[in-house]
């Protein structure tokens, strides 16, 4: 009898677990997810969740019950702590399981900040159900001072959010615009509009060296010290510097780990019969020519669902367009393309960037590379094919909200 394991707690995972059974694989399907409950969604929890407009349960794909209905053993709060690639074995909760199928589906980690006073009460990072509860906590009843540490996507929208409570929010980031490396310095500066007209106060170039405490060292936080010297004055802090993707099973394992779990496209890891999926995997992509790790929601979905094929023995080449998505305050946007080859292309702007409607693209040799609507919809389908479709375009024309997408 046929044994596939599944080893993570996130999007990948459920999909994969779909997937699976989708294909009709005669095969016994166990679930091992770390925290104690069903593979979830992350984008809420620092939007509608993190708002109090969405409900826990709304984070969850699939619950409890279709596993049971799909025969899936799902052993949530079970971290899986040894893998045993020779022996098709892996450990979980004291007890050893036997695979001929695994997939790796373990997700990233927030980094922390590790200059002085990172480990203060009221010091928090966001990545679980959890830490999204805890923090909903302390920014609800408003009034305080909230300090952002990263203009990244999560610590904008923490900072939507927060501001939205009633604090008052400044945002510490890098360079001079929030976003610049992922989007350019003009989109940037949209999304840094959007946030000081709302009363976020942006301070780029700053630079961090400590959180300091109310005590000597310890107790709760009560400040910022920039790298200048100044102290801003703070009740909590939030640490949104990015994730590190959970390795330490597969690289223990003997898996080979570069920046994640190192994969070809069809998500095969170096060890046999091991494939990987979502944050954490670094999977060859074949029209880039070279591995990408995407750290986003529609990666863990297809992603994971593509893996599910592959665990149920099925051929499958991974070569989606990266796709991003993000909510804060009254902007909605949908980023697909490769951010790689979009930066330092020419950038065109179809609509108002000053109103904040507008699809931009990106051009490498008059190519389309990346394109990114915002407040302007059902366009992100026309935005892949062209793409895709890799043709030379008429910038004038793409920019022109006269001549239709799909036309051109
Ligand atoms: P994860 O969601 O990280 O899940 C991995 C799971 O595996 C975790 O539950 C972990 O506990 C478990 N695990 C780890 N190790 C083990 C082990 N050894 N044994 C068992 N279980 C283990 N993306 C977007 O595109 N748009 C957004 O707006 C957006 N917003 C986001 C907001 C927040 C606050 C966060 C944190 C992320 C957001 N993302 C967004 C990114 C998106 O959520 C991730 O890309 C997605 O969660 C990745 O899914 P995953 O299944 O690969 O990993």
């Amino acid at each position: 009898h046929h044994r596939i394991v599944i080893v993570g707690g996130g999007l990948a995972a459920a999909r994969a677990a779909e997937s699976v059974r989708s294909e009709g694989v005669d095969a016994s399907v166990t679930v091992l997810a770390a925290e104690a409950r069903p593979p979830y969604e992350r984008p809420p929890l620092s939007k509608g969740y993190l708002l109090g407009t969405d409900d826990a349960a709304s984070t969850i794909p699939l619950d409890a019950a279709w596993y049971a209905a799909h025969d899936i053993t799902l052993r949530a709060g079970a971290e899986a702590t040894e893998l045993d690639t020779a022996a098709h074995t892996v450990r979980a909760g004291g007890e050893t399981l036997a695979y001929d199928q695994l997939l790796l589906a373990t997700g990233a980690s927030p980094r922390r900040f590790t200059g002085p006073g990172g480990s203060l009460t009221g010091v928090y990072t966001l990545r679980t159900l959890h830490d999204s509860t805890v923090l909903r906590a302390a920014i609800a009843r408003g009034g305080r001072h909230v300090v952002v540490i990263g203009s990244g996507w999560i610590g904008l929208e923490v900072a939507a959010a927060a501001i939205t409570y009633g604090n008052t929010v400044t945002v510490i980031g890098h360079g001079s615009i929030p976003l610049e490396a992922a989007v350019g310095p003009v989109i940037g500066e949209v999304f840094a509009e959007l946030h000081r007209a709302n009363g976020v106060e942006l301070r780029m170039d700053s630079g961090v060296s400590a959180i300091r405490g109310a005590g000597h060292g310890s107790g709760h936080v009560d400040g910022v010290v920039l790298r200048t010297g100044e102290v801003l004055d703070a009740d909590l802090v939030v640490v949104g510097i990015g994730a590190t993707p959970n390795t330490t099973l597969a690289a223990a394992s003997g898996i080979t780990v570069d920046n994640g779990i190192v994969t070809d496209a069809g998500l095969r890891t170096s060890a046999p019969d091991v494939f990987a999926a979502g944050d954490v995997a670094n999977a060859y992509h074949p029209v880039l020519g070279r591995r990408l790790r995407v750290e986003h929601w529609a990666n863990a979905d297809k992603q994971g669902a593509a893996a599910g094929r592959a665990l149920a023995g099925v051929d499958v080449e991974y070569a989606e367009i990266p796709y991003f998505f993000t909510d804060q305050f009254d902007l909605g946007m949908e980023y697909s393309g490769y951010g790689t080859l979009a930066a330092g292309g020419d950038l065109v702007v179809r609509g108002d960037l000053a109103s904040r409607e507008f699809v931009a693209f990106w051009l490498r040799d008059r190519h389309v590379v990346a394109g990114m609507n915002v407040n302007v919809w059902d366009v992100n389908e026309s935005v892949q094919k062209l793409i895709r479709a890799g043709v030379r375009l008429d910038p004038a024309a793409l920019a022109d909200p006269g001549v239709a997408l799909d036309s051109l």
